[in-house]
């Protein structure tokens, strides 16, 4: 499984600082296996790492990941930087940007595209994502936080909160949309970014020392979901088999 951790620096830090030492990074080992079936505390041991690509619109960098293992149910676990979201090559932030320039902003397609870095010509050169990447994120956002994750924020916010008057509109600029699926379920993905401002606002104001900036949505939902011992992934293809069906 993947564990998300909090990592304060850039990319480039923690590559650097992980090539030297892993350990250095100073990604600390969770107290408990987050196995479901198994939850046994401090059971978590180092166990090797791998190596692999964070993509940043003007870069590839090459980082390590540090790989743990439970002592009582041998399963393994990846740590990831919360700079990456599980099964995506390119950086959160860039993630975000798309999400909230589409979703929020109301941008279509081509001029998001245009202020978005551009991809690279030149087969070392990363740029940005391509259109079909940027699509396929914006698909797998409605589907897994409009779709598997949005009622479950609402009853946490709900009991979090429960005479607060939580944002419900959805914009204008969705009924563009065509298919009436696909509109119903990019307007809860709409739906659930706003309850996560709201969450975002609702924690910032009880906890002022909060460590995630108001440009980190992403990345406080992620320890969210892990806190709610779900798994941490807002994005969710509809189309791979292994995606849950039903709502969390
Ligand atoms: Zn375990």
């Amino acid at each position: 499984m993947v564990i998300v951790q909090h990592y304060p620096g850039t990319v480039n830090q923690y590559a650097t600082a992980a090539a030297a030492s892993l350990a250095d990074v100073n990604l600390g080992i969770p107290d408990h296996c987050p196995y479901p079936q198994c939850q046994a505390p401090h059971s978590l041991i180092r166990w090797g790492s791998y190596q692999r690509g964070a993509l940043l619109p003007d870069q590839v960098c090459l980082i390590r990941i540090q790989r743990l293992r439970c002592k009582v149910c041998g399963r393994t676990h990846s740590l990831l930087p919360d700079f990456l979201h599980p099964h995506r090559h390119y950086v959160t932030e860039l993630l975000q940007s798309v999400v909230f320039l589409y979703l929020i902003k109301g941008l279509g397609l081509g001029r998001l595209l245009e202020r978005l870095p551009r991809q690279g010509a030149a087969p070392t050169s990363v740029g940005g994502p391509a259109r079909s990447t940027v699509c396929e994120w914006i698909r797998s956002f409605a589907y897994g936080a409009g779709e598997l994750l949005l009622g479950r924020l609402l009853r946490h916010l709900l009991a979090l909160d429960p005479g607060g008057r939580l944002p419900e509109a959805a914009p204008d600029h969705l009924k563009r949309i065509r298919g009436l699926g696909q509109r119903r379920r990019l307007q809860q993905g709409c739906h659930f970014w706003l309850l996560a401002e709201y969450l975002y606002a609702l924690v910032k104001n009880r906890l002022p020392k909060l460590h995630f900036a108001a440009g980190q949505l992403l990345p406080f939902m992620l320890h969210w979901l892990q806190n709610q011992a779900l798994p941490p992934r807002l994005f969710w293809s509809p189309t791979l088999p292994h995606t849950p069906t039903t709502p969390f």
